[in-house]
């Protein structure tokens, strides 16, 4: 079996495969091609991947006879000309708003698996692309707001006076937020957090932070859609509302990760509550990609409002290119590792496996997923 690894398109710096995933392939039996420069933004050399057992080639040579196509983001299907009938697209495909590709592929007789619809089972837990990437991007969203941020996050005691922490509010506590609120605190600020789901009272509670929680209406109690939260009834949100506004004029810091799968990201902060908090204060809206969570938040780019900065962070993986590479490409291994079959030294994937069929969304000429045929 020839695993290819694809060199990603420009703006995507990180890579699908990492030296120790391409030696644990070839350790696999299977053969592996990485297009020239793959690696080249997340620190890996071609003569890295060399000597880990790979051939580097052209788009074209690593293509040729590969059974299996690993990408960080879905290429452009014309890229994928001169790819195998029947082989495997495997990567973060984005199919909910890539349709057309996704069609395109099927039509070129590609199997595409979209890696961001593994199942949250146990058991699929080491092939999660959206936890490995959403725990680095939590970080990074704490470190970017601090290196905006005009004072200092610890408290500090010198001979000239005392600076007092930073105060930090995490609005969003799943696998980001809880990155969030852990690097904030290890930089020595005063955090709180909130979310829609009581479970995370106590995860934030353990964290050392404070949570900050809609007492008097009801939220989601348990892990009803898959540990997701859904969107919240108007009166939650009122209330909401009125505990967000008394608590964000004392903050400095505030990062947002609320998201709802299949809809736009909820509102959090309006340009009221913006306007209450102290000037040089920073926000950082991590659902910026799926509409925002803070009222005129942009995409990619950061905006004063009020005096306040409000980054529109986009996709803040890609910016710790290496490491995201790395647990990136281990979720890819360890996905198909748990399909690969010793003896004929190749993939076997079983059809009716609740991994297999969350993520496979082509097959035989045609879209199968049923997120997508519904
Ligand atoms: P997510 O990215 O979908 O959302 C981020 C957070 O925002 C969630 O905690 C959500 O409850 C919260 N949120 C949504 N609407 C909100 C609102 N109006 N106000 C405040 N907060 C709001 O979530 P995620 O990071 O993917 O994680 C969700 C859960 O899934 C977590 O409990 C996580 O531990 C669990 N998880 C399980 C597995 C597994 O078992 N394989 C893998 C990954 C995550």
């Amino acid at each position: 079996m020839k695993i290819a690894v694809l060199k990603e398109a420009a703006g995507e710096s990180r890579c699908a495969a990492i030296p120790e995933t391409v030696k644990k392939f070839v350790g696999l039996g299977a053969e592996v091609a990485v297009e020239k420069g793959a690696g080249a933004e997340a620190s890996i050399a071609d003569s890295e991947f060399e000597s880990a057992g790979a051939k580097v080639g052209t788009r074209k040579d690593v293509l040729k006879g590969a059974g299996i196509i690993l990408v960080v983001d879905g290429p452009e299907p014309a890229s994928l000309a001169g790819a195998e009938k029947g082989a495997l697209l495997v990567g973060a495909l984005d199919p909910a708003r890539r349709r057309a590709a996704i069609e395109a592929y099927a039509k070129a007789g590609l199997q595409a698996m979209a890696m961001e619809w593994m199942p949250r089972i146990t058991r699929a837990q080491s092939m999660d692309v959206l936890s490995s990437q959403s725990n680095l991007a939590g970080y990074k969203a704490v470190v970017d707001a601090a290196a905006t941020y005009g004072r200092a996050f610890p408290m500090m005691m010198t001979a000239a006076g005392t600076i007092s922490p930073a105060k930090v509010f995490v609005m969003g506590v799943g696998v980001a937020g809880l990155q969030a609120i852990a690097t904030a605190k290890r930089l020595g600020a005063q955090v709180s957090a909130t979310d829609v789901r009581s479970a995370t009272k106590e995860q934030i509670l353990s964290l050392g932070a404070k949570p900050i929680f809609v007492e008097n209406v009801a939220g989601i109690e348990g892990e009803g859609a898959g540990g997701y939260a859904t969107e919240m009834s108007p009166e939650y949100q009122k209330a909401q509302a009125e505990l967000v506004s008394g608590h964000i004029a004392k903050q400095d810091i505030v990062v947002t990760t609320a998201l709802i799968p299949g809809k736009p990201a909820p509102r959090l902060i309006s340009d009221t509550q913006i306007a209450s908090m102290r000037r040089g204060s920073v926000i950082v809206d991590m659902a910026a990609d799926a509409g925002g969570n803070v009222e005129g938040t942009v995409a990619g780019k950061s905006v004063e409002r009020h005096g306040v900065t409000v980054i529109g962070a986009s996709n803040l993986a890609r910016s710790l290119a290496a490491d995201a590479s790395a647990l990136f490409a281990r979720n890819l291994y360890n996905f198909l590792a748990a399909f690969w079959d010793q003896e004929k030294r190749s993939l076997v994937l079983i059809d009716d496996d609740e991994i297999v069929k969350g993520v496979r969304l082509t097959q035989g000429g045609k879209i199968v997923n049923e997120r997508l045929t519904q």
